[in-house]
């Protein structure tokens, strides 16, 4: 009988240690939803971009285009076609707030969420 109850124990604990597994698991995967990526040319926003969902886009306007990659929570300028490339040096940016600036292109890409900007989302 001793045994059992040991046993059970057992059992019991190493599900619970499987379950906080999984689930910091899961609160992993999802820290970077809710944060999206705008893009903005000259104060106007183009697009939005889920960090939650990689993707590889080409952004293209009068000045240029931008190749705007998402991957890893994370959202950076891949390649462009401005002078400076500074947004292209500014590297991967995965924080609410940050934000890359290519001048040439008068385009922003700021991170932006942590709330719902649309009502398909729901928590
Ligand atoms: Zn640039």
């Amino acid at each position: 009988m001793k045994r059992l109850d040991a046993l059970v124990i057992a059992v019991i604990l190493a599900a619970s240690v499987i379950a906080m597994a999984l689930l910091s698991a899961t609160r992993d995967g999802a820290d970077a939803d809710g944060l999206y990526a705008e893009v903005f040319e000259d104060g106007v926003l183009l697009r939005s971009l889920p960090l939650s969902e990689d993707c590889d886009d080409l952004v293209t306007t009068q000045r240029g285009f931008n190749r705007i990659v998402v991957a890893d929570g994370g959202v950076c300028v891949a390649e462009a076609d401005c002078g400076s490339k500074t947004c292209v040096h500014s590297g991967t940016k995965r924080l609410p707030g940050e934000m890359i600036a290519c001048l040439p292109h008068r385009l922003v890409i700021k991170i932006a969420g942590g709330e719902a900007p649309y009502d398909a989302i729901a928590y």
